[in-house]
């Protein structure tokens, strides 16, 4: 099967959240957003970061110029990299990877032991509280094999986001970022063709990686070596060992390995089933 992609274009995003709504939608994750809930903190952006009922977010990133703003818009989600190190580390292999490239988080099998968070350059699996497992973009593997499109990407009113095999794709967004310098953009760049052995989330940066908050040369977290090792005492269940092995980091990030509760499985299952 050829590799799929997603191509974001900053240089085209309105900053509408269209695409973030939609991804709620689709996916049935609830939205914290309630009247007089969330204090205006001067941006915005709906909520500092993802969350583990939000796959994901438009950022603004702002930067005075003149009398006004300059707004780079950014898109924050999973990166489908074609070397994942959040699948390295699962203990339970609820993590895969599929033909067209996607990176499969299965919420079936996840115990919520966030390793997956530690291990990404990027932290974009978030912990779902309310059933117990790791939650992140799965690029609507759902949709796209009944030969859809991903829903952020059907929905974008501005064609900000497009969607088809990797090396048009790429080849798209390589033009664009052509474009966009002739045009005077002279720090356009793309993101995503060789980072982690390249995504299938590619990001047109008008601005420049940096002024859209995107990591240059990202790194494998020292993390995944040290995740690797453990595993499979973790797939066994054996957080006492986890915890012998003096791993302090771990409650650094919140670490509380529970079981999956069959409770939380079946209303989960449930609530997918009614879409
Ligand atoms: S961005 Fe992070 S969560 Fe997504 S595939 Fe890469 S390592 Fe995994
Ligand atoms: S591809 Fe699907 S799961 Fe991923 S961000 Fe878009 S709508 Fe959400
Ligand atoms: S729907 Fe399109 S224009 Fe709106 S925020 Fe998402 S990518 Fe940007």
């Amino acid at each position: 099967m050829a590799e799929n992609a997603i191509l974001y274009d900053a240089s085209k995003c309105s900053a509408c959240k269209g695409c973030q709504v939609q991804c709620k939608q689709w996916n049935m994750m609830p939205s914290g957003l309630g009247k007089d809930e969330n204090e205006f903190t001067g941006s915005y952006q709906s909520m500092p970061d993802l969350n583990g009922d939000t796959r994901l977010l438009i950022e603004f990133h702002e930067e005075a110029a003149g009398d006004g703003i300059q707004w780079a818009f950014s898109r924050r989600a999973c990166f489908h990299c074609t070397e994942p190190t959040c699948m390295e580390v699962c203990p339970v292999g609820a993590i895969s990877q599929l033909d067209d490239g996607t990176v499969k988080l299965d919420n079936t099998k996840c115990v919520g032991c966030k390793y997956c968070t530690a291990a990404c350059p990027f932290e974009v699996p978030k912990y779902r509280e309310n059933f117990n497992v790791s939650n992140k973009c799965t690029l609507c593997d759902d949709r796209v094999a009944q030969g859809r499109e991903p829903a952020c990407v059907k929905t974008c009113p501005a064609a900000a986001l497009s969607f088809g095999p990797r090396d048009e794709v790429l080849a798209a967004g390589k033009a664009r970022v052509e474009e966009l310098r002739t045009a005077g953009y002279d720090k356009a760049e793309l993101y995503g063709e060789t980072e982690m052995g390249g995504m299938h989330s590619l990001f047109v940066a008008q601005y420049g990686l940096e002024a859209h908050g995107l990591v240059r040369d990202p790194k494998r977290p020292d993390a995944v070596a040290l995740f690797s090792l453990i595993k499979p005492l973790a797939g066994l269940g054996v957080a006492a060992v986890v915890g012998g092995l003096g791993l302090s980091f771990l409650t650094g990030i919140g670490y509380d390995r529970d079981e999956l509760t069959a409770e939380s499985a079946s209303a989960y299952d449930a609530a997918k089933e009614e879409k």
